[in-house]
């Protein structure tokens, strides 16, 4: 699977973001989100879990590795930041496996942090600048090796 998507702006964002909450909705369970700081992971993901009708505050998990959202057509949402992470084993001792045990959504930034401990029946989402700052090429992938 591989879908292309060139975005003009932060606001021209609705078929990219409707594709995630179809793959969300037919019960893709991880979603990792490629791209440098900047590109735009944080802005998608809350665009995400906006269109899949989180309730609540939204932190930014900038400090936190993992922060907690609740969808009630969706269930619990986690969002990881694996920024900080260190050693791709310290996913272990946040509870990982727990997290992917559960039935619960996790979208998740700098999955290169977590290595071999993504499953591989993630979907891949990878950002990248274009010409214009503010527009993006997208692709949203199940085949991520074609894309490290
Ligand atoms: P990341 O989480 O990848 O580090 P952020 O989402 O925090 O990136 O930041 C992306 C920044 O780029 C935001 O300030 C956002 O307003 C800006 N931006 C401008 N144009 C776009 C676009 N087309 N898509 C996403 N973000 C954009
Ligand atoms: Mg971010």
């Amino acid at each position: 699977m591989l879908r292309k998507f060139n975005i003009l702006n932060e606001q021209e964002t609705s078929t990219f973001i409707s594709q995630l909450v179809e793959l969300c909705d037919e019960g893709t369970q991880v979603l990792c989100f490629h791209g440098d700081l900047g590109a735009g992971k944080t802005t998608y993901i809350k665009q995400l879990c906006s269109n899949l009708g989180v309730t609540g505050g939204m932190s930014s998990p900038s400090f936190a590795i993992v922060n907690e959202y609740w969808s009630e057509k969706n269930g619990t949402i986690y969002h990881f930041d694996l920024y900080r992470l260190n050693d791709p084993q310290e996913l272990l001792g946040i509870g990982w496996e727990d997290y992917l045990n559960s039935q619960a959504i996790l979208l998740v930034e700098w999955p290169e942090k977590g290595a071999n401990f993504i499953p591989d029946d993630a979907i891949h989402i990878f950002i990248n600048h274009s010409n214009d700052p503010d527009s993006r090429l997208v692709i949203i992938t199940d085949q991520p090796k074609h894309y490290v």
